[in-house]
């Protein structure tokens, strides 16, 4: 339920507002945008009348929350979210390129790739550590030596990490050394964990499930925003379907209809939802000018090597050729990719 504030509100009654809120037993989420204060009353609100809220000092209208997802709709919080990272924001103005490794391989790998997607564009890095592979003899990541090596190459570029969480277990090392946890498709659905996730106040990468609905997506997301953690991105990576000529089918109508269910930014996986490196160029382009937040992008110096997603990884000069492209979508979209930076600051962080 939502409790929209007048304009000329004062403090007090807002104050007063949360108390009866939290009187019959629900929680508060205060959303105090800069056109409405909007208390979000939270919890099994079907059997609570509106009117109980309705005659209250400075209420202006009492409405339900239609979806199941409450803290993630638009309808509750109905500006963008604008997510800072390491000098530049996520869901505002800025488009951000998170570009790397599927899996970081050893310290030349990472670093030369790290320096290489930096002089391209890139504003952060990914790659992934701890791997979920479909089989189990396959490569699995090189776990914490793997979190030492982006933590140096961050060292050395300034880029910001984004790397792979699968587990709750792995929670205080991966907020020790990176700046987005990355939530991977196969664990979208993983509540204990984001549970977990919620708890921290590091920023998140919630990526889409493999046959996930856009509402499942979204649910997923309300567990993380429900245990107060604000700071999720969400990220389009193609689902299952019939078709057979790409890994995954791209999702191109999951931008906007994210974008007008939800305040979240959204970030496409062009590298994933078409698993072949040929077509990650085209689809990148498809994604700002449907209005994505941003791109996350496999590159590796040397694809035919890679230990995983060698076929979709781009080598770094297709990489550059295509932030250039995409630059010029963004200008069209009225955008701009957000600025590399030079120096490793941890700003950002809660
Ligand atoms: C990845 O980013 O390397 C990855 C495993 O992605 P997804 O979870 O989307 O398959
Ligand atoms: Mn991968």
């Amino acid at each position: 339920m939502m409790i929209i504030m007048k304009a000329n509100a004062t403090p007090q009654q807002v104050e007063a507002v949360i108390e009866k809120v939290k009187s019959v037993g629900l929680n508060v989420h205060l959303s105090q945008g800069v056109e409405a204060t909007i208390i979000g009353a939270i919890g099994e609100t079907h059997s609570i009348p509106t009117e109980r809220f309705e005659g209250l000092d400075g209420v202006e209208i009492v409405q339900r929350i239609t979806q199941p997802y409450k803290l993630a709709s638009r309808q509750f919080h109905p500006e963008n979210t604008v997510l800072p990272l390491d000098g530049f924001t996520v869901g505002g103005g800025e488009i951000a390129v998170i570009a790397g490794p599927c899996s970081v391989e050893s310290r030349s790998q990472i670093l030369e790739t790290a320096q290489a997607v930096k002089e391209a564009g890139a504003s952060a890095l990914r790659g992934g550590v701890f791997k979920p592979r479909t089989s189990p003899y396959s490569f699995q990541g090189l776990g914490e030596e793997g979190l030492e090596l982006l933590a140096e190459a961050r060292e050395q570029t300034g880029l910001p990490i984004v790397a792979e969480i699968m587990s709750q277990v792995q929670v205080d090392v991966m907020v020790k050394y990176v700046d987005v946890l990355q939530v991977g498709a196969r664990n979208m659905q993983n509540f204990n964990l984001l549970r977990v996730i919620g708890e921290t106040r590091a920023a998140v990468l919630l990526k889409r499930g493999l046959s996930a609905t856009v509402e499942e997506l979204l649910m997923s997301a309300e567990y993380i925003l429900a245990g107060g953690n604000n700071r999720v991105m969400l990220c389009e990576r193609g689902i299952r379907t019939f078709e057979t000529s790409t890994r995954n089918t791209t999702d191109i109508n999951a931008i906007p209809v994210l974008k007008n269910l939800t305040h979240l930014p959204v970030i496409l996986d062009p590298s994933h939802s078409t698993g072949y490196s040929e077509y990650v160029a085209a689809i990148a382009r498809a994604g700002i000018a449907a209005g994505a937040d941003g791109l996350i992008i496999e590159v590796h110096p040397d694809p035919a090597k890679a230990v995983s997603d060698g076929r979709q990884s781009l080598k770094p000069e297709k990489f550059a050729e295509m932030v250039k492209q995409v630059g010029q979508i963004a200008q069209v979209m009225g955008r701009k990719l957000a600025a590399v930076q030079g120096e490793y600051a941890k700003q950002g962080w809660a």
